[in-house]
């Protein structure tokens, strides 16, 4: 087997929106977005990174005392802080965290490892037409690991799928997709300014990724994240269905509502979660936008 190895912040079994069937999602760390949105944040960087959830905590004191750094502190408002800037990621402190409330997130595999995990499910997959999807993060960052991954993925007869954002060299799509049985491309807003606002890159390399594999070979379903205030427009809408009518490869369209599930983690990464009165969209707006792409040769889900 390859001894390609890749840095791996989750392996989720029993997955279900991940792509057809009962599957396995492996989630690669490193993402070159920054979706305010994002409910995965510990994807951001491609080395490890320390979580911490205060509600956890059991003010045991153990880390205070274990960081070789000193990195653990009380405010005088009996706030817990840590200093990140310091910090080395080492995580003396978390595994002695008996409470939970301080982890590592990342971990370096190899592909026989990750495939341990996958293949334990292979009975659910054939009884679902199930499988594996490669996510992250921005799973094509590593494209050199995935295309290993999968490759070795279908050598077990194991469906494939590859989920991302689409920003990124072709040449990291030619690596993979020879491996790819469908590709999940998550799809933000058309308004090159206003991508740029919310997701912090132009989104021009992205959409002409898109477009080439729309006339690929690989079936290709667009799955929109509907954000309010971001892309919820019919305007941007309507954008997204002419550009995909020019492409043949599109199988579906998937319309997922905003969730806050991302603003814990958040905050658990040191930051501040500053979209805390965003709601979801209900179910009667999201069938509203569905109606933007009326006549399109695939099925649209909301
Ligand atoms: S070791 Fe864990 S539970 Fe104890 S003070 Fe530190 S963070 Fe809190
Ligand atoms: S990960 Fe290591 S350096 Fe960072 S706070 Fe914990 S013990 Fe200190």
């Amino acid at each position: 087997m390859n001894d390609e190895r890749g840095v791996i912040f989750d392996i989720q079994r029993y997955c279900v929106h991940d792509g057809p069937g009962i599957r396995t999602t492996v989630f690669l760390k490193g993402c070159n977005l920054r979706c305010f949105w994002c409910h995965n944040p510990e994807s951001y960087r491609t080395g490890q990174d320390l979580l911490f959830y205060p509600n956890k905590c059991i003010a045991c004191g153990k880390c205070f005392t274990l960081c070789p750094l000193g990195c653990h502190s009380l405010t005088e408002e009996g706030e817990h802080r840590i200093d990140r800037a310091r910090c080395t990621v080492c995580g003396v402190c978390a595994k002695r965290c008996f409470a939970g409330a301080l982890s590592l997130s990342g971990k370096e595999s190899s592909v026989a490892e990750v495939m341990k995990t996958v293949g334990a499910d292979a009975p659910f997959y054939r009884n679902s037409e199930g499988g594996l999807t490669c996510s992250g993060g921005e799973p094509l960052l590593q494209a050199s690991f995935v295309a290993a991954l999968l490759r070795e993925a279908r050598a077990q007869r194991i469906h494939t799928a590859l989920d991302t954002a689409g920003n990124v060299p072709w040449e990291a799509f030619e690596a993979v997709l020879p491996h790819t049985s469908l590709v999940l491309f998550d799809l933000k807003c058309m308004d090159p300014a206003r991508h740029r606002e919310v997701t912090g890159a132009d989104n021009g390399r992205i959409l002409e990724n898109l477009a080439r594999l729309g006339k690929g070979k690989v079936p290709l379903w667009v799955r929109i994240p509907v954000i309010p205030g971001v892309n919820d427009t019919e305007e941007n809408m309507v954008a997204v269905a002419a550009f995909l009518r020019a492409l043949p490869m599109i199988r579906k369209l998937e319309l997922l509502p905003y969730h806050a599930l991302g603003a814990s983690k958040h905050e658990s990464l040191g930051g501040i979660y500053e979209h805390k009165e965003l709601k979801a969209p209900a179910k009667e707006r999201l069938q509203e936008l569905a109606g933007c792409f009326a006549g399109a040769d695939f099925p649209v889900t909301a």
